[in-house]
């Protein structure tokens, strides 16, 4: 019994390395995918740190550099949608200078996450799920369904 329950503790132990290896490949693999989107996001970050700005890393649950600057709180509040608090574009995240709430971040790196899913795409089925939303008489930014899906992510943090 006692090497029984020895062994199938280590088989676990050993699920939980592949698991983690899979799971850090799917991370490398959603970064490299989303590498593209990643690229614009640090271009745009380019003159927000250029220009009194910073810069941190969020590496749980998802990995990304958030940026803020007084560059970023003028693009944030110029945002076709309308004035935001933050916003994810590929593995960059463009935040307010104040800093983001656990809800907003959690909010923002669920975009991070979509964008490690469709990678190029995303931008392209995000706008098509806004032009889906306003085809049904809905708000473009609200009832996108990404937006959907990221107000209920910050429900589960
Ligand atoms: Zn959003």
């Amino acid at each position: 019994m006692g090497i029984r329950s020895h062994k199938s503790h280590r088989g676990k132990g050993r699920n939980g390395i592949l698991w983690r290896l899979l799971s850090g490949l799917g991370t490398a693999l959603g970064i490299l995918w989303a590498l593209p989107l990643t690229l614009f996001g640090i271009l745009m970050a380019l003159p927000i740190l250029l220009w009194r700005g910073r810069m941190r890393m969020v590496r749980t649950p998802t990995p990304a550099l958030l940026v803020s600057g007084p560059v970023a709180d003028y693009m944030l509040e110029h945002h076709p949608f309308g004035s935001m608090c933050a916003m994810a574009i590929g593995h960059v995240v463009i935040e307010e200078r104040n800093g983001l709430t656990l809800r907003i971040l959690t909010h923002e790196l669920a975009h991070v996450r979509q964008a490690a899913q469709w990678g190029i795409f995303f931008p392209f089925v995000y706008i098509a799920a806004s032009g889906w939303a306003r085809m049904h008489g809905q708000d473009a930014y609200w009832h996108n369904i990404f937006e959907v899906a990221a107000r209920k992510a910050e429900k589960h943090n």
